[in-house]
Parts: structure tokens; C-alpha cells; sequence
């Protein structure tokens, strides 16, 4: 099962203690993936270093683990390979290889905006996934500024609509794990 992943990290690697606005309960009932049987979405939110893409690996493995086709990206090289399968005239295919996974782990949504037909490629995609496989995604974002990543307020409209309609949303608040661990050595105040 091809996931893909930049790193491997699990959940029990994660140190809640230290991140506090993260209930566990959610995250157990997400551990034993019952979302990804009803093809529902998880949406990890927060500022830069909280652990969204973390957990959002943890997940994945267990899903692979499980059994189920899990496929990582980040949004800009999922855009990149869209764009250019566009150009080739082979945009269903690349659509398809998006579609067939259980789990889509699209990470760092937001970071970049994105152009018109980028977000309608995404809405594409977004539509063939609609109540039939799981999306994980994580974004520095808040709902209300996902306009912006868009380009596009109605588009971002519909987009969340068919997002949020069967999703668990984690808003992380908290400090970045990176700058703790810098702290410590030594390395910034
Ligand atoms: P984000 O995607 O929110 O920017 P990451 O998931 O990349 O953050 O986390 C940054 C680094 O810190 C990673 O190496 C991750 O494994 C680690 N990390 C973040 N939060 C925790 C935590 N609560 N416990 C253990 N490791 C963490
Ligand atoms: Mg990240």
C-alpha cells in the first residue's frame, strides 16, 4: 500500500500533554477509524509546528495498517501533478489516481493561494471523493480565511459545504513543538 509518507510518526509518539487543546477522546475514536468506513473527512487546524502533519500521518498509518489504500500529499504537488496532467490532456487519469485511495492526506492547505483553475481542479476532485472516500487535511487557515486560499469566496463556499458536511475538525491552539525542542537546547529564548 503505497502512502507515501515524508516521515513515519505514530500516535504513540505524540505527546498530548503537551498539547492541550487536543481532546484524546477524539482522537481514539479517530484511531479506530470508523470515519474512514463512513468515507468522512478529518480536518487538522493550527499554526506551524502543533503537529497537524503528525497526526495526520499517525492516522494514515493506521489506516494503512488496517488495510485501506492511504495516499499522502501535500496540496501543491497534488495542484503540480493536476496542472500538468492538464496540459498533457490527461487530467481524468490523474483525477482517478486522487479518487481511488480510501485515505487522501492532503497536507499544507493554505500556505500557498491558489489560481482559479486550481481550486477548480480541486472542486473536481473534491466532488468524485464526495461521500465515498475519507480526506485528511491539515491548514495553518481558519474556515473563515479559506476565501483567500481559494481565490474565490463562492467557490470556498461550496468547497467547505462538501467538506465539513460529515467531518471532525481539530482547531490545535498551542505552541510549536519545533521551538520547544529548540528551547530546550538552548537554540532561541
Ligand atoms: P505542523 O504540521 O503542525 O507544522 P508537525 O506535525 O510537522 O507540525 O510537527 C513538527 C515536528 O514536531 C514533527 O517532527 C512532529 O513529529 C513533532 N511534534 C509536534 N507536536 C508533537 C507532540 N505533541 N508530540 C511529539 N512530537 C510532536
Ligand atoms: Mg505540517
Amino acid at each position: 500500500k503505497m502512502a507515501r509518507f515524508p516521515w513515519v510518526k505514530t500516535l504513540e509518539q505524540f505527546d498530548f500533554s503537551f498539547q492541550p487543546s487536543i481532546d484524546r477522546k477524539v482522537i481514539r475514536e479517530l484511531s479506530g477509524l470508523s470515519f474512514v468506513d463512513r468515507a468522512e473527512n478529518v480536518i487538522l487546524l493550527g499554526p506551524p509546528g502543533v503537529g497537524k502533519t503528525h497526526l495526520s500521518i499517525s492516522l494514515g498509518v493506521k489506516a494503512v495498517e488496517a488495510g485501506y489504500r492511504v495516499l499522502f500529499l501535500t496540496l501543491e504537488s497534488m495542484l503540480t501533478r493536476l496542472t500538468r496532467a492538464r496540459m498533457e490532456n490527461r487530467v481524468e487519469r490523474q483525477l482517478q489516481q486522487f479518487v481511488y485511495p480510501r485515505v487522501l492526506i492532503i497536507d499544507e492547505m493554505g500556505y500557498l493561494p491558489m489560481s482559479r483553475d486550481e481550486a477548480g481542479l480541486f472542486f473536481r476532485l473534491l466532488t468524485r471523493r464526495y461521500e465515498k472516500a475519507s480526506l485528511i487535511i491539515t491548514s495553518n487557515k481558519s474556515f473563515v480565511d479559506w476565501g483567500e486560499i481559494f481565490n474565490d469566496q463562492v467557490l470556498a463556499t461550496a468547497i467547505l459545504d462538501r467538506l465539513l458536511h460529515h467531518c471532525t475538525t481539530l482547531n490545535i491552539k498551542g505552541d510549536s513543538f519545533r521551538l520547544k525542542e529548540k528551547r530546550k537546547a538552548g537554540l532561541v529564548g
